[in-house]
């Protein structure tokens, strides 16, 4: 039986999933959350047993992984007896830059790599690390492996990871395009091509991760040769709160205007725009909707850019490919929100994309929402991000 801990680690939280690979179920999992500030609280819940919230203090990471622990090894409400039961641990790790083209073995040249990285994650790369130091510390002997955000998307072609800026700015800075959501990406690239029965060195899809983050990613021949978001999460189409693409210009702009710093920007951008901008009402699609059904215009007009976004996205894709298979939605929105993905394939029936309506009514965790006559298959698939990591970890230290 092996059983594998992921860990997802912020800055004031960390959250975990305890993962049986032989029958691919999570058998525990659970929130550390206000880390090193009052009021710690860890929620844990397992299979089959009753929810535990524990209130204590957690200075810091380090406590906050003892506190998981021992949730996990608690004979009333844990799952194993011992933490020596736990064959491996998987770290979800933001940014790696181009130094990593797949998930790998955490040692201290790892480490040096991930903070040196701080600089394109300043909030999640610190973050990641106390994750992986608090759980070095209290289990020294157990194996962990660091799975990347940006590592899927290693394969871009250069003309797709460069920008138009001075060709020093990459050089010198190493401003490029990395692209997010990696793990998403990597499962659905072979789930997909799976479910449809072909190989996917033979397919060229785009697969759409929309959830309060979102990335789009052309998939050829099983390989990622472009995504949206950029050197850091911001980039692509709009999203909850961010703003996405926009003209660079328009950050010096709004600078002056706003009268703002450069972190200020930088937290307008992350924070205040995309859906909650555009709407003024929330960030959320269900919300979104209610709010339209009630004759808001500027709901309607969030999700208008949206899936316009989206559409322009999936088509410059087919191009740069050369061709269309498939495409697959996934995410929060993409698995839940069918208007949104008839708003989103809308008018892409001259790429050979139809949508079967009442297939895009369904709610199977897995689904083809294309119609018969549909040269591209359309699919609606949940990721699955703890199976992948999971999986990762599992090949590189148990096998
Ligand atoms: P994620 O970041 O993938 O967890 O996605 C979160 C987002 O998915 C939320 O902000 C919602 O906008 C959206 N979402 C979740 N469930 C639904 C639903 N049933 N209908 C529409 N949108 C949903």
């Amino acid at each position: 039986m092996y059983n594998i801990l992921i860990i997802n680690a912020g800055s004031s939280s960390l959250k975990y999933q305890l993962f049986e690979i032989e029958s691919s179920e999570i058998i525990a999992k659970g929130l550390a959350e206000r880390i090193g500030i009052e009021g710690s609280m860890l929620t844990h819940s397992a299979k089959d047993k009753e929810k535990l919230v524990i209130t204590e203090p957690m200075p810091s990471h380090l406590e906050a992984m003892k506190l998981v622990l021992k949730a996990l090894t608690d004979p009333e409400y844990g799952v194993i007896k011992d933490m020596k039961e736990i064959n491996a641990v998987g770290h979800r790790v933001l940014h790696a830059a181009d130094k990593f083209t797949q998930s790998v073995i955490i040692n201290d040249d790892v480490i040096a790599a991930i903070r040196d990285c701080i600089k394109f994650g300043p909030l999640h790369n610190p973050a990641n690390l106390m994750g992986i130091e608090a759980c070095r510390a209290n289990m020294p002997d157990t194996p962990m492996v660091a799975v990347f955000d940006t590592a899927f998307h290693q394969t871009m072609p250069r003309k797709a990871y460069l920008y138009g800026l001075s060709y020093e700015a990459y050089t010198k800075y190493g401003i490029r395009r990395y692209g997010f959501h990696g793990t998403s990406h990597k499962y659905l690239s072979s789930r997909f091509p799976k479910l449809i029965g072909r190989d996917k060195k033979d397919l060229k899809f785009v697969t759409c991760h929309l959830g309060n983050g979102s990335s789009m990613c052309a998939i050829d021949g099983g390989k990622c040769v472009d995504t949206s978001m950029g050197l850091t999460p911001l980039a692509g189409v709009p999203m909850g709160t961010r703003c996405g693409d926009i003209d660079p210009a328009i950050v010096p702009y709004l600078m002056k205007e706003m009268n703002l710093t450069p972190d200020q920007m930088s937290n307008y951008m992350n924070k205040q725009c995309g859906m909650l901008g555009l709407s003024g009402v929330s960030s959320d699609f269900r919300d979104l909707w209610a709010a339209a059904e009630n004759n808001n215009e500027r709901a309607k007009i969030a999700l208008e850019v949206f899936c316009y976004n989206v559409k322009k996205y999936i088509g410059a894709y087919a191009a740069a490919m050369g061709g269309l298979d498939g495409i697959v939605f996934s995410g929060g929105i993409g698995e839940n929100d069918a208007r949104v993905r008839k708003l989103c394939t809308e008018g892409l029936e001259f790429l050979g994309a139809k949508l079967d309506p009442e297939r895009n009514k369904g709610r199977d965790k897995e689904m083809r929402i294309s119609a018969d006559d549909s040269r591209v298959e359309i699919w609606c698939v949940a990721t699955n991000e703890e199976f992948e990591i999971a999986q990762e970890t599992y090949e590189l230290c148990c096998k």
